[in-house]
């Protein structure tokens, strides 16, 4: 069965690039409703307020190298929506309406665990329709000069990921993690994006980064990590890039059937590799999860308890 969040959920931080505060606030919403944003500091009909609705969706991705940042057809934006989807994913949320007052989601912690902890928190109802997946059946590749990412079939939902930085703090990471029985929330919620100080200090410079700290980021200077506390798992970097990943497949438009695999990839190739899967006949099809299919998705048997498990 499809859910939905049991009540509104509200989250108030600061914008990563504009460090302006923003209020987001999630609420219920009904079977086959999907996952949409509303910008509710634009002015729009209040009849109608599609001009300010934003889906979540593949096609709404505009290429950035930074964050996912989607734009509807009245040129609407919203950035970084990536830690709330891989969220929403890893909790199998099917249907909420995301209410934000700003151009930015709220970056937090820099991780997915505290949009997790919220919706886990405040609950899931289970509704009356069946759960979607997008089954993958033949593998598709993209591939840039430097990255690489691929969908391959699988019976359930899989990620692989392997990074290779010269900052000898970060290095070479490799991990592979089946996604059921909340092993997202287990393993990579609380996994924070990461950065060189030389990049912070050229965006500071540039206006960006502004809402950036030492704690909603792993700052590394050659092998050196400049964050207080160090680093979450000693792999933090390969796991958060895996969050990123689970966030940005979900504009899918439901959970992925298939493995996931990424070779120094980003947001911007995932989004690729999504248009192209779209775009070859006969790699996909949505199919209803019975359940045994649906015990193999990402937001199967996740409890509140797993959280504590990652911290
Ligand atoms: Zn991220």
């Amino acid at each position: 069965m499809q859910s939905t969040v049991a009540k509104q959920i509200r989250f108030d931080g600061a914008g990563l690039h504009s460090g302006a505060p923003v209020r987001m606030v999630l609420t219920p919403a009904p079977v086959g409703h999907g996952i949409v944003f509303l910008r509710s500091d634009i002015e729009a009909d209040a009849a109608d307020t599609r001009s300010v609705r934003i889906p979540a969706r593949w096609d709404a991705v505009v290429p950035s190298q930074l964050c996912t940042l989607i734009r509807n057809e009245d040129g609407v934006e919203l950035s970084t929506i990536e830690h709330i989807m891989a969220a929403l994913a890893g909790c199998g949320v099917a249907n909420v309406l995301i209410t934000v007052d700003g151009p930015e989601v709220p970056i937090l912690d820099g991780s997915a665990a505290p949009f997790v902890d919220g919706i886990l928190a405040a609950g899931l109802v289970r509704q009356e329709g069946p759960t979607r997946a997008l089954k993958i059946l033949k593998t598709v590749e993209v591939e840039t000069e430097t990255a690489k990412a691929r969908l391959e079939p699988s019976d359930t939902m899989e990620i692989d990921f392997h990074i290779d930085f010269a900052d000898p703090a970060i290095g070479v990471q490799d991990k592979h993690l089946v996604m059921a029985n909340g092993a997202f929330v287990r393993e990579l919620s609380n996994c924070r994006t990461f950065c060189r100080k030389a990049d912070v200090d050229y965006m500071r410079e540039h206006g960006l980064a502004l809402g950036g700290t030492f704690e909603n980021a792993v700052v590394v200077e050659g092998d050196a990590v400049l964050s207080p506390g160090g680093l979450r798992h000693s792999d933090e970097p390969v796991r958060h890039k895996m969050l990123d990943a689970l966030g940005d497949l979900y504009l899918a438009g439901a959970p992925i059937l298939g493995r996931y695999v990424g070779e120094k990839s980003g947001h911007a190739v995932t989004n690729a590799l999504l248009r192209k899967l779209f775009a070859t006949p006969g790699a996909w099809a949505y199919v209803t999860a019975d359940a045994k299919t649906a015990s193999r998705l990402p937001g199967a048997g996740v409890s509140r308890a797993d959280l504590a498990v990652c911290a």
